[in-house]
């Protein structure tokens, strides 16, 4: 059951932290391991999805209704976002059972002119027995453009957030209990590993209690180097998260009022980063703009 590698990524891969895998080469499955989380339903709506649920004939329970991902118009690479996507609803649908993949979010983890990494945090939801399964996980798709100006896809990496801490810090137990923050199955994973530096922590805390989050990648599922360089990236380390969704507006929808970014980049800025980048080149030392921060918010911390 693919699913069950699915939640097994979350629930029980060993604490082989980074991600070691290069920035090419073949697709590589999910690792089959431990047997996947059980709920007897959904305890969280899942951003981008509808709550209708599907009506089943062979179960009385039901999948929820889920809109598939499309890029909207703010895109800079349209069709490399839906390549990736399209190649990880591939890979994490389960076969042979009723699932399906909502996909929450297709962030850049880099952009460059022939060469791209698009982040996918999904949730999946499958039936077995009677019984609504909860699963997910974030993938890191690798692409490159062909001399003809063809984008195909080259990679899938998976993430591996490792085992969850026997404990975890007080800040850690408040981000994974907000509200007002909205995880994805992997960044919840990561939090729930205890890698997760609490300066990261408290300032989502913080950010919180202004705007409502929607945090796409923190640690796992993040290209290792920043992309394209041999530069060590913060996320790998626990040290950095990206925010794709803010008060329910999408950092690269157009329709988002550009005064609503910059004042969540100031304030991450405020409360302890060193480096905010984002869609908008604002003045002061710790603030980046280019290609690849055009769909998110990056808030990496020297801890
Ligand atoms: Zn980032």
């Amino acid at each position: 059951m693919f699913l069950i590698a699915g939640a097994g990524l979350l629930a029980g891969c060993s604490k082989s932290s980074a991600q070691n895998h290069p920035s090419s080469g073949t697709s590589s499955a999910p690792p089959s391991t431990s047997p996947p989380s059980t709920s007897p339903s959904v305890t969280t709506s899942p951003t981008a999805t509808t709550t209708a649920p599907t009506p089943s004939a062979s179960s009385s329970v039901a999948l929820p209704a889920v809109r598939s991902w499309a890029p909207g118009p703010g895109e800079l690479e349209p069709e490399v976002k839906r390549l990736a996507v399209a190649a990880v609803v591939k890979l994490l649908r389960p076969t042979g059972t009723q699932a399906v993949v909502d996909v929450i979010d297709a962030q850049h983890g880099g952009l460059l002119s022939d060469s791209a990494s698009v982040l996918v945090p999904c949730q999946v939801y499958s039936i077995r027995a009677n019984r609504l399964i909860t699963g997910g996980t974030t993938v890191d798709v690798r692409l490159s453009k062909s001399a003809q100006g063809n984008w195909r896809v080259t990679a899938t990496h998976p993430a591996q957030p490792g085992a969850p801490a026997t404990s975890l810090s007080r800040a850690a137990r408040q981000v994974l209990g907000s509200p007002r923050i909205t995880l994805p199955p992997a960044s919840a994973a990561d939090i729930r590993s205890g890698q997760v530096h609490d300066g990261v922590l408290t300032t989502m805390l913080e950010l919180a209690k202004t705007y409502r989050i929607g945090i796409s990648v923190i640690r796992s599922g993040h290209p290792i180097d920043v992309f394209g360089t041999t530069r060590p990236s913060d996320h790998p380390k626990g040290r950095a998260f990206d925010t794709w969704q803010i008060d329910g507006r999408a950092v690269v929808s157009p329709s988002t009022p550009r005064s609503l970014v910059t004042s969540y980049m100031r304030a991450a800025e405020s409360l302890g980063s060193y480096n905010v980048g984002g869609p908008y080149q604002l003045s002061g030392a710790a603030y980046f703009s280019d290609r690849t921060h055009h769909d998110h918010v990056h808030a990496g911390f020297q801890v």
